[in-house]
């Protein structure tokens, strides 16, 4: 069978996720192909999503004004991986931080999570960081370029990464939001770990 992957194509870092999938798809010898979704009708020949970085607000108000938003509820509720990063992770939110809801983004609320967006200050507005992830055994090299994190999880929540007292990576059920930017860098472990949850629920 041939895994489909669709990257929010509305803004932002799409062409690096994009390249990232066919490394990670080249790299683990499976057939696939990578799409990128700009307008409704797509999302539900896709396996599984990607929400990459950019600015949430602008993903979102596009994603809603184009009928992508109701597709992608649609196809977290029928189990098919979805994988945030960054704003991805804002949208992924149930509930946002004060800034949030000052600017009326919409969000698809598909994981138990309250959100802060630009949580780590001015100072800290972009960085990188070796960061330790559950589920690796060595640490990530982690981008963050005016991150989001995690503020509050339910028990539902698997917490996968943390920094600075801010939760930066988590899992549930077939969802995955990351505060970082993974398709930045050469090490394509988060795009590989993202395929074999295709390959668990897809299969
Ligand atoms: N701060 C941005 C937002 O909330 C996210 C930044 C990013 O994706 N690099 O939309």
């Amino acid at each position: 069978m041939k895994t489909k992957i669709g990257v929010i194509a509305i803004q932002g870092d799409v062409a690096e996720h994009v390249i990232a999938l066919e490394k990670a798809l080249v790299g683990s010898g499976e057939k696939g192909e990578v799409v990128k979704i700009k307008q409704r009708g797509i999302v539900g020949a896709c396996d599984a999503i990607v929400i990459p970085g950019g600015e949430s607000t602008t993903i979102g108000r596009l994603i809603e004004r184009e009928g992508i938003l109701p597709e992608l509820k649609g196809a977290a509720n029928a189990e098919k991986p979805i994988l945030g990063t960054c704003a991805g992770l804002v949208l992924l939110a149930n509930e946002g931080d004060e800034e949030v809801v000052k600017t009326k983004q919409p969000l698809l609320g598909l994981m138990d999570v309250k959100v802060k967006r630009n949580a780590f200050g001015r100072q800290r507005e972009s960085f990188e960081t070796l960061l330790k992830l559950t589920i690796f055994e060595t640490p990530f090299h982690a981008v963050f370029i005016r991150a989001p994190a995690i503020i509050q999880a339910s028990d539902d929540v698997t917490v996968l990464a943390t920094f600075d007292g801010h939760i930066v990576a988590a899992k549930q059920r077939n969802t995955i939001a990351l505060s970082f930017h993974p398709e930045l860098t050469e090490d394509r472990r988060i795009h590989h770990y993202f395929l074999d949850l295709v390959n668990k629920l897809c299969r």
